[in-house]
């Protein structure tokens, strides 16, 4: 019985743990001259179809070590779930209240929250568009109102334009949503009409319910637009995010001068964010190239006549995967090398016949990085510099 009470205690002990007060932060480092902030631009609340009450969302950004957040509830009433059944005050609907409710919150746990709705028309195209920057989402929610059903597209032209007038920025959101998009992503005249006008600022690349649209990142590369993410998550994270496994939520990577709202936005409206989803990493090389030497760091550099070993230490919550390129021919090393977040490795070096003598103190490994993306199917070429002092 002892014994059984001993074991009973134990189980107590770690569910506790399991129940809640391990944190799940992830780590990112800054790069040269900019702040990296961690976000997830799309989420809902209570406030449209979603379960989770706005401040809620603020909790799990911290715990999960976010810096900022969009709310992105749908701006059109037909989503407004629970004003429609009389849970709230549907004469007095107010579509910026979950932004109201969770504003002082945000600011008292320093989180970065910005104003955003999302404009869902779900006859394609235009399909669904997140603007965020808003400053009155009311507007925007009767434009689609009053032509529901039967004309959302026009609705969502109008909302889309008075968000504009607002300064919004918007986001085509999920461009391969298999509801939208059952077999083939497809850019739409509409979307190129709205690119040239300006009227589409940012694409989401990744969406948690619809995973990494490749169309949607060469478009964005193509025509210099923001890449953005969001987990669009309508549920308790942990639902979505299966944190005991170690996974992580998706976020978009901000490159920001400053840790603020305005940063935020300076940041996008010059294209600084990379996007951070599934283990990989898609950016643009200027931006992916200063993340990864951030990352990797060479803690460690020993060098005998004919070898060398290298510690490296991967500072970050992102893993590196690291394939041999051409510039490296000429050495010894292993051609496959993945280092997984916080994990210290030793890399040998010798050259190819391994009697030789190592002559210089200074190497350039040339890799190609498996992860790190800067177009559809296109990977980060990288070179990892060890000088031996
Ligand atoms: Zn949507
Ligand atoms: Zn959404």
């Amino acid at each position: 019985m002892k014994r059984l009470i001993l074991l009973s205690a134990a189980v107590l002990v770690f569910t506790g743990t399991l129940c809640g007060q391990v944190r799940h932060e992830m780590v990112v480092p800054d790069i040269p001259g900019f702040v990296t902030l961690k976000g997830d631009m799309h989420i809902h609340t209570t406030f449209s179809d979603g379960t989770v009450w706005p401040t809620t969302r603020i909790d799990e950004c911290v715990w999960e070590g976010l810096d900022v957040l969009c709310i992105t509830d749908h701006v059109d009433g037909r989503l407004q779930k629970y004003t429609k059944d009389g849970t709230f005050n549907a004469d007095k609907v107010d579509r910026n209240t979950s932004f109201k409710m969770m504003e002082k919150y945000a600011r008292d746990k320093g989180v970065v929250v910005i104003h955003g709705g999302e404009i869902t028309s779900q006859i394609m195209p235009p399909g669904h568009m997140n603007a965020i920057f808003v400053t009155d989402n009311n507007p925007l929610g009767k434009a689609m109102d009053d032509v529901y059903p039967d004309r959302q597209p026009e609705g969502a032209d109008a909302a889309v334009r008075l968000a504009r007038k607002q300064n919004a920025f918007v986001t085509w959101n999920h461009p391969n949503w298999c509801r939208q998009a059952p077999d083939t992503t497809v850019i739409y005249p509409i979307h190129e009409q709205y690119r040239k006008e300006g009227l589409i600022n940012g694409v989401e690349i990744y969406n948690w319910w619809d995973g990494y649209c490749k169309e949607g990142h060469h478009w964005a590369v193509e025509h210099n637009l923001t890449l953005m993410s969001g987990t669009d998550s309508h549920h308790p994270m942990f639902m979505d995010i299966d944190f005991l496994a170690g996974e992580l939520r998706p976020v978009t990577l901000i490159f920001t001068r400053e840790r603020s709202r305005e940063g935020v936005r300076e940041a996008l409206d010059h294209q600084r964010t990379a996007v951070f989803a599934e283990g990989r990493v898609y950016g643009s090389a200027d931006l992916l190239t200063p993340l990864l030497d951030a990352c990797v760091q060479v803690e460690e550099v020993i060098k005998t006549k004919t070898k060398l070993s290298i510690r490296v230490y991967n500072a970050s919550s992102i893993p590196v995967i690291l394939d041999k390129a051409p510039g490296s021919e000429q050495w010894q090393i292993s051609r496959h090398v993945t280092l997984h977040p916080f994990e210290h490795q030793v890399l040998t070096l010798y050259r190819l016949n391994t009697k030789d003598p190592l002559e210089s103190d200074v190497f350039d490994l040339h890799y190609r990085v498996d992860n790190f993306f800067t177009d559809a199917d296109v990977r980060l070429p990288w070179v990892l510099h060890i000088e031996k002092h």
